[in-house]
């Protein structure tokens, strides 16, 4: 049986999936995927969160100038308004 015990699965993977862990004075194994899933900061996580929604926002705001510039070309600015003083 060619498969390390997974304190943090507690599994079983394969050794080449596997990192040695020393803590304690004990060593244990730990498979990588797990360490790399504990160690990747929270703050990748929200960041890819905050760029769906900068992505969102930006859409949004497009959206939004380009209804302004077609209102805009069709109705412009009454007289009025720029030759009242
Ligand atoms: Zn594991």
């Amino acid at each position: 049986m060619n498969s390390v015990y997974c304190y943090h699965c507690m599994t079983y993977h394969p050794p080449e999936a596997m990192q040695k862990i020393v803590s304690g004075g004990r060593a244990r194994w730990r498979c990588i995927r797990s360490i790399e899933a504990s160690r990747r900061p929270v703050s990748e996580r929200d960041a890819f969160g905050q760029q769906q929604s900068q992505r969102n926002l930006a859409q949004s705001q497009s959206l939004r100038t380009q209804a302004f510039r077609v209102t805009g070309s069709r109705k412009p600015l009454p007289s009025s308004m720029t030759s009242s003083n």
